[in-house]
């Protein structure tokens, strides 16, 4: 066996542990923007439910708005009305006219017990609005610190990322040029890490068995191969103990 061949399955040992946290921590750094996404979903859904309430509270100062408004319409009909009775000239007019009135009264004391009506409505209603309010407060502070902690979480696994991806740089730097271009062939072309350990006869990557020449090549750290099924690099499991990590 050779000390060459056998330093070079060590690189590559090492290569396949750094890949491996590279892959999981891009698979972390990947999750983040959607549970952010899930959150601001929370926070609209909190907003929305504040936003109905304040709908229905809306809707009734428009009525009220609505009733004043009538209340005022009709006071002033009937001033004008009852200015207008003083030309009348015939008894008859005058019956008529009051009768007209009368109608416009009980009108009038309608709109007046509307008006009543709804500012009380309004009065009850602003406690339920205080209340939608100070829920959707605690409920959006709540889901806006998540989300800031989701950030800087996702803000230190970036660094932690770089800083592997350096590591994985050097890494690669010190194999020989030949298991480079391999390397960076089959990390280019599968997914994954690009490197799986041959154990038991099986590719450990895809479980496929491997034909027993190509694994004992594997093995005896003869030369480098490729699974012919998902085109990964096989590693043998070499003496781990001398390893760093
Ligand atoms: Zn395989």
């Amino acid at each position: 066996m050779s000390n060459v061949l056998k330093d070079e399955y060590r690189v590559l040992t090492e290569l396949k542990r750094t890949d491996e946290k590279v892959f999981r921590l891009k698979k972390e750094l990947d999750q983040i923007p959607v549970e952010i996404a899930d959150i601001e979903a929370e926070i609209q859904k909190s907003l929305d439910i504040y936003n109905g309430v304040k709908a229905q509270h809306d809707q009734i100062e428009k009525n009220l708005r609505k009733a004043e408004s009538d209340l005022r319409e009709k006071e002033d009909f009937l001033r004008k009305a009852e200015s207008k009775m003083m030309e009348v000239k015939t008894n008859e007019e005058y019956q008529a006219a009051l009768r007209e009135n009368e109608g416009h009264k009980t009108a009038k004391g309608e709109l007046e017990e509307s008006v009543l009506n709804l500012i009380s409505d309004i009065e009850k209603f602003k406690a339920t609005l205080q209340q939608a309010d100070s829920e959707h407060k605690v409920r959006s502070q709540k889901f806006n610190d998540a989300k800031k902690k989701l950030q800087e979480e996702g803000k230190s696994i970036q660094k932690s990322y770089e800083e592997l991806l350096e590591k994985r740089k050097g890494v690669v730097a010190s194999v020989s040029n030949e298991v480079r271009s391999l390397y960076e062939k089959v990390a280019a072309a599968v997914k994954g890490v690009p490197i799986v350990k041959a154990e038991n006869g099986l590719c450990t990557g895809c479980h496929v068995k491997l034909r027993p020449q190509l694994f004992n090549e594997v093995l005896g750290l003869k030369s480098f191969h490729r699974c012919p099924s998902c085109g990964k690099i096989l590693i043998a499991v070499i003496d781990e103990t001398e390893q760093t990590t």
